[in-house]
């Protein structure tokens, strides 16, 4: 039986989405692609709201090739990278793996980073970049980048801010023009509710600007090129064009729905799984900070989830354990993409019955 997947990506895809993926191929440098991608950018602008100084572009890659397009061609000397879980920390990695100065400034897994910590790092003026990891899904934890981009925006101009929004974005509050960010970017398979082979970014002006300056962008990570090809509507390799067709699909479906619902929708979804894991257990971040995408919660009744998982498989559904040191310790239900309420009343039922709980 196919378990449906309530774990922190990927998420589950319904069949009309998985279906647009069978159109016949087309070529990469046809007129049909650039109008394809084309409609796909403006829906993308539509929907994040963009300002005409900021760019959506569709990278073939999971998300995590942007931590390497900001470490190659953002960063030009030193990064400050806020670490608080799994996924930011992987983020500062490749940084350093291309090649560029980081300083970690970190804080305890659950916990955010907060706009204080970071002002007093960047009143050194060494760093020319920020990254901050908006939705931990190590940890549940969910950052203020609002005050952050507040905070970058009015007193350090010059730095850019870039945010890892990859199990965030189409789900949670994501408006690059209310927070102030130079790049922000996503996978398909979180709250895109996509397969996975596509990152989607949302990039300022200045962002591209920056990159001229910084030699060594490599190929596939270089954002000028990325955005020169941009202006004809195509890649400068070959994309992964079914993936496009499906995503052109769910742009259509997230407009339909349109922002404040899907935003309220993963909320109210967040809300209700954490009242009941504080009937029962206790949530993983801090308090204030909890993802409207992930629940993190602490396993403070020791059960097993792994049997948890082969019992609600049986029923047709899977959700996450935790992530690399918290395995034990926490278990994550992952609320985005198409779930709603109903369903996730539905599996927290579930779990009740499996673990006696009432
Ligand atoms: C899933 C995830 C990533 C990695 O995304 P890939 O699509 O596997 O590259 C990075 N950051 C966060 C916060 C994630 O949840």
């Amino acid at each position: 039986m196919h378990k449906k997947l309530l774990i922190p990506g990927p998420t589950e895809v319904s069949q009309e989405i998985l279906r647009e993926q069978t159109h016949p191929l087309i070529g990469h440098r046809s007129k049909e692609f650039s109008q394809l991608y084309a409609g796909i950018t403006e829906k993308l602008a539509c929907f994040f709201e963009l300002p005409s100084d900021c760019k959506p572009t569709v990278t073939t890659a999971s998300g995590a090739l942007w931590f390497d397009i900001v470490g190659r061609s953002i960063v030009k000397n030193k990064a400050l990278v806020c670490v608080n879980g799994a996924f930011s920390e992987r983020f500062g990695d490749a940084i350093q793996a291309c090649g560029k100065n980081a300083d970690f400034l970190e804080v305890e897994w659950g916990k955010v980073v907060k706009p204080d910590a970071i002002a007093e790092k960047l009143e050194t003026g060494e760093y020319d970049t920020v990254t901050v990891c908006h939705n931990e899904s190590s940890t549940g934890a969910r950052s203020p980048i609002h005050e952050i981009g507040k905070l970058i925006r009015r007193n350090y101009p010059d730095v850019m801010l870039a945010v890892d929004s990859v199990s965030s974005m189409a789900g949670d509050k994501i408006l690059p023009a209310e927070i102030g960010c130079d790049v922000i970017f996503a996978s398909t398979q979180k709250c895109f509710a996509l397969p996975p082979g596509l990152a989607v970014a949302l990039v300022s002006d200045r962002a591209v600007e920056r990159a001229k300056q910084v030699p060594n962008r490599g190929a596939y990570t270089d954002l000028v090129e990325i955005f020169k090809f941009e202006e004809k509507h195509q890649t400068p390799s070959t994309p992964n064009i079914p993936m496009f067709y499906a995503l052109n699909k769910r742009m259509d479906l997230l407009l339909e729905e349109t922002y404040d619902k899907v935003y309220q929708r993963h909320k109210d979804m967040a809300e209700y799984t954490q009242q009941w894991a504080k009937k029962h257990f206790e949530m993983f971040p801090e308090q204030g900070f909890e993802s409207i995408t992930v629940s993190c919660i602490k396993n403070t009744l020791g059960k097993s989830v792994k049997e948890l998982n082969e019992k609600l498989g049986e029923k047709g559904f899977s959700i996450g354990n935790g992530y690399g040191k918290l395995k034990e310790e926490t278990f994550r239900i992952g609320h985005m993409g198409e779930w709603n309420t109903a369903a996730i009343k539905q599996v927290l039922a579930l779990i009740d019955e499996i673990w006696g709980l009432n």
